[in-house]
């Protein structure tokens, strides 16, 4: 008691010290067809200098690249006072207002919002999707300002869904503590379908955009069952009140976490199929996890956030990787999956990273520091020179997991280690460094972690998943996916042409130069239209050796690839090798002994 009026306490002082700033945002919309909001901003109190500079965010936190938000505003202006002041654009992202001691300061601008994604603003005559970051200004070195944020829905629109704090009285108007709260709130304003349900003793708010086949009753209690696990890692659910925004699209998928909401696209009928209704599920649990892993047990770099520059950190792998983890743990203790579909799914993870040449290239930290420049500009060469901070990042909490749990005898899990970091990140107040992180995982499981995090984090090692999983009782094994079977690492696309579209590491098409974007002309003199007649299109995931010609071939056989690079034919022989994709297999132990059966239940969280 005595510490909540502390914080009370504080709270005042600090809006009264800052309380001579007021900004306020009015977002309206005159041609939402066109995809338009019309932002109103206004300002008194600034007054230090004679000119106010303000900033529009260079990227969205959780996602990771910039991307430029400035780019989409259009026909700013300002007025001091009611007369027109003096604008001059000043960066890529900044715009400065003169006399900015004028008593109050107005705003007008523009944003084009036609980017279809859980990061980037959307508006046409059905809805507006507000991502925060690309749509509000702030004022240079003032993010720790509040401010209030008023929608005016246009036409029949009547809903307006968000995480931000209502303003008591006021309709469709909200309140932000400061910029950091406002950027992380994004805003749903059309005729969404809304229901609630309580879980963790918290109200949750889903707010369904473009219809879809989604059973409400079913979705309330399985979601409720996901949050209650999740809240039950950490302890303590910290939100008064969260909002699911979920936009149904034909085909949809990917999420974006916020502090007490999150945005969700989903395919609009695949609520119906039990794959596509537990897919959902998972999304869930993984932006779910996140308001607790990331948003506040996070790394260091990530808060508070720079906007205008990229935030570097090493540290996706337990920021996203973890979170992917905890999906499977999630469901599985929600009771939305069984222990097979567990272990279904945590190996096929695990094939994700073994198969990929990448994985022995770019090592987890690295491919989190690199994410601004690596993981969202994939290329064609991506997945032989780089390893997605989500898939290591799984595997690494899963051996991790396994680990903990078989030096303390079932006793501790990664679960506590999550726990105790959030507890600590609350005391200090500020992200972990990768030290503390790698300290914390050693106090709890007793043992010594280096040669781990040299090995899976900061170096390549191939993934020893064998000894880790035999701590649990599950006796798991590698074989080639395709023994005896003609190989050449050469995937197609069939557009106009049929096209090479990826070429794997040392395989027998990268030793001979095959290229991404050669025309497949002929095979063995066979021409390509006679080589496609027996394949179904279209064809997702076609290889060469899927084309008959090679297909009948031997391993070790010699075959004459008549390709168009750049309009000039040539030929390519390339000798066929094995595929050294490896499949998994994997089983309970039935004579697993008791402490490989507590690592396990520990591991799993249920009986
Ligand atoms: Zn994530």
């Amino acid at each position: 008691m005595k510490k909540i009026l502390g914080v009370a306490l504080l709270l005042t002082l600090t809006m009264a010290a800052k309380s001579q700033v007021k900004i306020g945002f009015e977002v309206s919309f005159k041609e939402p067809q066109a995809h338009y909001a019309e932002v109103e901003m206004n300002l008194s109190g600034i007054a230090a200098k004679d000119y106010v500079d303000l900033k529009m965010p260079v990227w969205t936190p959780g996602s990771y690249l910039v991307r430029e938000f400035g780019k989409n505003v259009e026909s700013f202006s300002a007025s001091a006072n009611g007369k027109p002041a003096k604008v001059q654009k000043v960066t890529k992202n900044t715009w400065r207002v003169y006399n900015a001691k004028a008593a109050a300061i107005k705003v007008n601008y523009r944003v084009y919002a036609f980017e279809i994604s859980v990061r980037t603003a959307f508006i046409d005559d059905s809805h507006a999707f507000l991502s925060s970051a690309g749509i509000f200004m702030y004022p240079a070195g003032m993010l720790k300002t509040p401010s209030t944020v008023k929608i005016i829905p246009f036409g029949k629109w009547d809903k307006v869904s968000t995480g931000l704090e209502p303003v008591a009285g006021q309709k469709f108007t909200y309140y932000a503590t400061d910029f950091d709260i406002l950027f992380d709130s994004p805003i749903e304003v059309g005729n969404q379908d809304v229901f609630d349900f309580m879980a963790a003793g918290v109200k949750h708010e889903v707010a369904m955009y473009g219809g879809g086949n989604y059973d409400k009753e079913r979705l309330k209690v399985d979601m409720a069952k996901v949050i209650e696990q999740a809240t039950a890692i950490f302890g303590e659910n910290p939100n008064k009140h969260y909002t699911f925004i979920v936009h149904n699209y034909e085909q949809g998928g990917g999420g974006l976490e916020h502090l007490n909401s999150t945005v969700l696209g989903a395919s609009r009928n695949a609520y119906g199929t039990e794959r596509g209704y537990k897919g959902f599920l998972s999304l869930v649990a993984h932006e779910y996890f996140h308001l607790w892993n990331v948003k506040r047990l996070r790394p260091i770099a990530l808060g508070p956030f720079d906007y205008d520059n990229e935030n570097y950190t090493t540290n996706l792998w337990t920021a996203e990787g973890f979170t992917s983890y905890y999906e499977n743990k999630l469901l599985i203790r929600a009771g939305v999956t069984n222990q097979s579909t567990f272990l279904n799914d945590i190996i096929g993870g695990l094939g994700t990273v073994i198969n990929t040449p990448g994985s022995k290239v770019q090592s987890a930290s690295s491919s989190s520091f690199d994410a601004w420049i690596i993981g969202y500009r994939p290329n064609e060469n991506s997945k032989n020179s780089s390893i997605s901070y989500y898939s290591k990042g799984e595997i690494i909490g899963l051996l991790m997991d396994l680990e903990i749990a078989n030096a303390t005898k079932g006793a501790k899990s990664l679960d506590d280690v999550m726990k105790a970091m959030y507890e600590q990140g609350k005391q200090q107040k500020r992200g972990y460094t990768d030290a503390e992180f790698k300290a914390m995982v050693e106090k709890i499981s007793g043992v010594s972690f280096t040669k781990f995090w040299a090995k899976y984090i900061d170096g390549t090692d191939d993934v020893d998943f064998e000894k880790y999983f035999a701590y649990a009782g599950i006796n798991a094994a590698r074989e080639i996916a395709s023994p005896n079977k003609p190989y050449t690492g050469a995937a197609l696309k069939v557009e106009r042409m049929v096209t090479v579209s990826g070429v794997a590491r040392n395989s027998p098409a990268w030793v001979q130069g095959l290229n991404v974007n050669d025309d497949i002309l002929a095979i063995d003199g066979s021409t390509i239209v006679d080589e496609m007649r027996s394949v179904r299109l279209p064809s997702p995931g076609l290889t060469l050796e899927a084309l008959p010609s090679i297909a009948k071939k031997q391993v070790g056989d010699v075959v004459e690839i008549t390709i168009r690079r750049d309009g000039l034919e040539r030929k390519i022989s390339l000798t066929l090798k094995e595929s050294p994709n490896i499949r998994i297999k994997a089983s309970y132990q039935e004579d697993a002994t008791p402490q490989q059966i507590a690592v396990r239940q520990r591991w799993m969280g249920v009986k």
